[in-house]
């Protein structure tokens, strides 16, 4: 059995703690008057980054700096890394694992399966989180999108994680949005679980067998599809 699993949102609260990092940088950026900084970030001009195959190689801050550029040019050094360093303190001190993560891996474990991370952003970031929230070693293999040059919205990762285990009939994949985890997922002809919490949470699924609430009714979906192949 092979289990491809997605980081951001659906072991962590990854846009919860990036939500409230930008909620801390907003008085920064008034104070150094970057009131259109400040006006991208109120009306939600973000979402434009949302199919941007660049911006799902990158890190939050490496992120905030391209906007910046983006907004005003040219923004001085030391404000950068000022801010940079705020970034990087408030979403550590608020990243967390969802409560059901651990147990869903140790289920995993205890179901014999290969379990691969698939996960966007960049390479230093993404380490630094599994560093963090000490879950590296529950993963037979990780595909970082900063390290392979291709993001989630193409099915390219999907295809190195599924090439990395070939005898392994029984391919799951599980995350929390549906354009990229269950779009990469159906690709590799897996059995599809969409974790319904996070930023995607609500959206339209045209790519999921399944929507569940959490990892621990994921993780039952995949013990009885499994008894289903062990039957027949
Ligand atoms: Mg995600």
């Amino acid at each position: 059995m092979l289990v491809l699993v997605d980081l951001d949102d659906t072991l962590c609260n990854t846009w919860e703690a990036g939500r409230y990092t930008v909620l801390r940088l907003i008085p920064f950026l008034l104070r150094r008057r970057k009131f259109r900084a400040f006006l991208y970030i109120l009306t939600a001009r973000y979402r434009e980054l949302e199919q941007s195959r660049e911006f799902h190689m990158m890190d939050l801050d490496k992120i905030v700096e391209r906007l910046l550029e983006k907004i005003y040019a040219k923004v001085p050094g030391e404000e950068l890394e000022e801010m940079q360093e705020l970034i990087d303190r408030v979403f550590f001190s608020n990243l967390r694992l969802f409560p059901d993560a651990v147990p869903f891996l140790e289920g995993l474990r205890e179901m014999g399966a290969k379990v691969v991370l698939v996960t966007d952003s960049s390479t230093r970031w993404q380490r630094k989180k599994l560093e963090y929230l000490g879950i590296k070693d529950y993963f037979d293999a990780l595909i970082i999108s900063g390290e392979t040059g291709y993001s989630k919205l193409d099915p390219h990762n999907f295809r190195l994680a599924r090439r990395l285990f070939p005898h392994e009939s029984e391919v799951y994949m599980v995350g929390d949005r549906d354009d990229t985890d269950m779009r990469g997922g159906e690709e590799v002809g897996a059995i599809t679980i969409l974790v319904s919490r996070g930023y995607f949470r609500g959206r339209l699924a045209k790519h999921a067998d399944y929507i569940v609430k959490d990892l621990l009714e994921a993780l039952e979906v995949i013990r009885r599809e499994h008894e289903k192949r062990a039957e027949a």
